[in-house]
């Protein structure tokens, strides 16, 4: 766990009610979580549904992995503890961004399930809501699809830690949605976590 060093504070209440903003925006917020493998197709996925969203006239933001790690985590690395962390700091931003209203879409790996159930309880301490979608491919799949190069320079021993390969994936337990990326065609992923959210009521059925 993450230590906490600051001290003295009081957290103040805002003026405003959450309905309040959720009137203005007219949407609920939530989080999408997306984890799996690399090359699974978490990014694909996640720009693909940020669009469909945004076309639909919903307010949808992505937070992607390598984005993140350019900013906002840009001194975390790969060991067990900068991935605690990398997943603490995108959970609390996309705790904030959901209470703000977005439809907040996350990609990252997240391999550990206690990372992930962090993030869920952080959402649900706050009454927002948490859907975890795991986009499942088979590690053969995601190492020949392999855009980055990484799983190659992982067998060559040139990377070390590399999930699947030589570090763990967690895959979840209980997700609200799985969606099989070697079956499924790119458009479809974004559509089937669009229905899914229709039927829970996160977003509005279509015009
Ligand atoms: P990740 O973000 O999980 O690392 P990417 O989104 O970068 O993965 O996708 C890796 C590769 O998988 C890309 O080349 C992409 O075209 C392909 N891909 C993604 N989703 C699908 C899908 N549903 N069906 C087939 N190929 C896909």
């Amino acid at each position: 766990m993450t230590e906490r060093r600051a001290t003295n504070i009081t957290a103040f209440e805002s003026h405003v009610l959450r309905d309040e903003r959720l009137k203005l925006l007219d949407q609920r917020g939530c989080t999408i979580w997306l984890t799996g493998l690399s090359a699974s197709g978490k990014s694909t996925t996640a720009f693909e549904l940020e669009r469909a969203l945004i076309r639909r006239g919903q307010l949808a933001y992505v937070l992607d992995g390598d984005n993140v790690r350019h900013g906002l985590c840009q001194d975390l690395g790969f060991s067990m503890a900068d991935r605690e962390e990398n997943i603490r700091r995108i959970g609390e931003v996309a705790r904030l961004f959901t209470d703000v209203g977005l439809i907040t879409i996350t990609s990252f790996i997240s391999p550990y399930r206690i990372h992930r159930d962090q993030a869920r309880a952080i959402h649900q301490a706050s009454r927002l809501e948490f859907f975890e979608v795991f986009i499942d491919a088979p590690l053969a799949v995601c190492e020949s699809r392999d855009p980055k190069g990484l799983y190659k320079k992982a067998r060559a021993g040139e990377l070390k830690g590399m999930t699947g390969v030589d570090d763990p994936y967690e895959a979840p337990v209980n997700p609200e949605l799985v969606i099989k990326t070697a079956d499924v065609r790119q458009a479809e992923a974004a559509e089937m976590i669009i229905q899914a959210l229709e039927a829970r009521k996160i977003v509005p059925p279509r015009a």
